[in-house]
């Protein structure tokens, strides 16, 4: 599977400021979008990276419409930590082998 990182990405610069964080990544579809870190940092930051490939990895498994409503339906009912999706990607922050077959450009 091909994933593409951008950086410098408004789309995650408003992320952030929803989110209040200083930097941030956010995927849509087989894409990364990162604000206020490297392409450099973010692939040294392994958990950071396998939380966001799982995401990429959910795009694709769930189909772009079905991801998203079902991301933000789950985002306004259950919040943003115990959205299952997120659930999913924490977990997969921590196993290695989520990274299998990705090639990132
Ligand atoms: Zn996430």
């Amino acid at each position: 599977m091909k994933v593409f990182i951008k950086e410098k990405s408004w789309i995650a610069k408003l992320a952030s400021l929803k989110l209040r964080t200083d930097n941030c990544a956010i995927v849509f579809m087989n894409t990364i979008y990162l604000h206020q870190i490297t392409k450099q940092e973010f692939l040294a930051s392994k958990n950071l990276l396998r939380h966001e490939i799982m995401h990429v990895k959910q795009w694709k498994r769930e189909g772009a419409f079905v991801f998203l409503y079902k991301y933000i339906k789950y985002s306004f009912q259950l919040g943003y930590f115990n959205n299952p999706f997120e659930i999913e990607a924490r977990k997969a922050s921590l196993n290695s082998a989520i990274l299998d077959g990705i090639t990132i450009s």
